[in-house]
């Protein structure tokens, strides 16, 4: 599909975006956020205390939650009331203001409870997504030095706390009786903590979350960001993700990761807006009844999600009644087939949105106040300045391919990579540039369209996996001498895994063998980062410094090397 879907009527809040372009500034939508509040508070309290005290949604759903037979609602006020409960069991505990804090859990009222009870305390959140195995998990809470952590009795069993001498306190929800010696009981805890908390107070720079990305090299990157990042989720929520007070919204990311969190409750939630939480995996019908169901009015989901939808049930769509007015898209490219069938079966199209861990807020979107055109990411959110430039940062003109970059100062953007100043610096190699890692172009209109990564970081089903971390984990099986891994085209995930081996001597290549591989990279990392593909080779091609040529890999990949 190609071409211009022209201005499609219906948008709410953002009007005329050229004019917003050339009036808008951020202050004025901190001034909108904070009131008569001379600055940066607790985004915590912004989220759902102040819709208590300033709002009057006192007894408005915040949250509607289901998974499995679990199926349940929760008010502003019993949120703002169970977060206060739980900082004061972080208080009971000796856990303060800038000590960290994971969230290893699936999604559940109890992880959303914690992440605000966290923040309110003026502590940091480390979300873990769920799928992460035993070597994952201790990496990230190694790094981060988390104090302590939240989980369930069944991921308790990934988490090694013997070998993490900083983590001092383990917090479990739910497996009454079957706590491991010194772990401690989530509800027993909450059932005794008061429901008054004064909420910490942050500066605009104090971080809240520190959420692990990966990169092409080394280990996976601690991303920091702080407080003043509300605003520009606020402006965000309200220009690109439409939301107003009545929407019902649903954000089908997990809050392991950065839209799960941003846009899976906090914005929302900023503008009283009631969210839909599933738990579960994936299922095509159970999607439809859940949108169906909550009425749900404005949905963001993934392009991969949304072809598991296309092909998980033809015409299953029209047995469920929608509601939606407004759809969104992230985290990889939205392919002409599921804007057709959006345009076909939902009678709307999807507007794409582009964004990363480390700029905490949508930077290039569609609005619906543009015209889209079929393929591109959008263009730059009013007051943000983005551009293409080469390797030496100068900036390029329209119509060729380079570095995606931004203009640093937004509001969201991350304030810091944990532990590890250097890496930050070299995301401002160009300053004022921001050098994203992708590669893009823009066209005369100025909108701009992704072209994949510049650093073979892989994107499968609009997840993030660091090739180097993949290479690790297969360096540690006996069968394998060397390993290399990249990005390799599929139809329906965007990308999937593939790995090249060299065998060890002793070893014969099998399909037992090849799962037996696969899996052991699956118990270390999760199955998301493992290796769909594996193909034995006799050798991995390196550069002149010794590491894994990965424009090399790349080509194997598309089958380049056999033309
Ligand atoms: P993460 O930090 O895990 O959210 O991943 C961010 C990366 O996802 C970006 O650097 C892009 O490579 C990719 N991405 C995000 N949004 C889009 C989009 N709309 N289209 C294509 N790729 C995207």
């Amino acid at each position: 599909m190609e071409g211009v879907i022209s201005r499609i009527p219906g948008g709410k809040n953002l009007r005329d975006y050229e004019e917003a372009c050339r009036t808008f500034s951020f202050r004025e939508a901190a001034a909108e956020l904070y009131g008569n509040r001379p600055g940066p508070v607790n985004i915590a309290y912004l989220a759902v205390d102040r819709q208590v005290t300033e709002k009057g949604l006192r007894d408005k759903t915040a949250l509607f939650f289901e998974s499995g037979d679990r199926e349940e609602k929760y008010t502003f006020a019993q949120m703002a009331a169970y977060s206060n409960k739980f900082a004061n069991v972080l208080k009971k505990h000796g856990i303060g203001k800038t000590d960290r804090v994971g969230i290893f859990m699936p999604r559940c009222p109890e992880l959303y409870i914690s992440f605000l009870g966290i923040v309110k305390r003026g502590a940091l959140a480390v979300p873990l997504f769920e799928a992460f195995m035993e070597d994952a998990v201790f990496d990230r809470l190694r790094d981060s030095g988390a104090k302590a952590i939240i989980t369930t009795p069944e991921l308790r069993k990934r988490i090694p706390a013997n070998k993490l001498p900083d983590l001092k306190h383990v917090f479990v929800v739910g497996g009454c009786g079957t706590l491991k010696k010194g772990d401690i009981q989530w509800h027993n805890e909450m059932a005794e903590a008061s429901r008054e908390y004064e909420v910490t107070r942050a500066g605009p720079e104090d971080p809240y979350l520190l959420l692990y990305a990966s990169g092409a090299e080394g280990s996976p990157k601690g991303i920091l960001h702080a407080h003043r990042g509300a605003v520009g989720i606020y402006i965000t929520a309200k220009w690109v993700h439409d939301l107003c007070q009545d929407d019902i919204y649903w954000c089908t990311a997990d809050p392991g990761w950065i839209t799960g969190i941003a846009y899976g409750f906090l914005g929302p939630w900023m503008h009283g807006v009631s969210v839909v939480i599933r738990g579960g995996r994936f299922d095509a019908e159970d999607w439809f009844k859940t949108l169906s169901k909550y009425k749900v009015t404005v949905w963001y989901s993934a392009p991969t999600a949304f072809r598991m939808m296309i092909r998980g049930g033809p015409g299953l769509h029209a047995r469920y009644p929608l509601y939606l007015r407004h759809i969104l898209s992230v985290g990889e490219p939205l392919t002409g087939e599921v804007l057709e069938w959006s345009l076909r079966e939902l009678g709307q199209p999807i507007y794409d949105t582009w964004w990363m861990s480390e700029t905490g807020m949508n930077l290039i979107c569609n609005y619906r106040c543009l015209p889209l055109k079929v393929g591109s990411i959008g263009k730059p959110f009013p007051g943000v300045r983005a551009a293409v430039i080469d390797d030496e940062g100068n900036e390029l003109p329209p119509n060729q391919i380079g570095n995606l970059a931004i203009e640093a100062g937004w509001p969201a953007m991350f304030t810091g990579v944990w532990n590890n100043h250097e890496e930050y610096y070299n995301y401002f190699r160009h300053y004022p540039w921001f050098t994203t890692g992708d590669a893009a172009y823009y066209d005369r209109d100025g909108y701009f369209f992704f072209q994949g990564r510049v650093d073979g970081v892989i994107n499968t089903a609009g997840e993030r996996v660091g090739p180097n971390e993949v290479e690790n984990r297969l360096l540690q099986h006996p069968a394998v001498t060397d390993a290399g891994v990249v990005g390799k085209p599929d139809s329906l995930r965007g990308e999937i895994v593939k790995a090249y081996i060299r065998l060890d001597e002793s070893y014969n290549w099998t399909k037992e063998l090849a799962d037996d591989i696969r899996n052991f990279v699956k118990q270390g990392l999760a199955a998301h980062a493992a290796p769909r593909e594996i193909e034995p080779r006799g050798f991995i091609p390196k550069d002149r410094e010794g590491r894994n040529n990965r424009r090399v890999l790349r080509e194997w990949a598309l089958g380049l090397d056999h033309k």
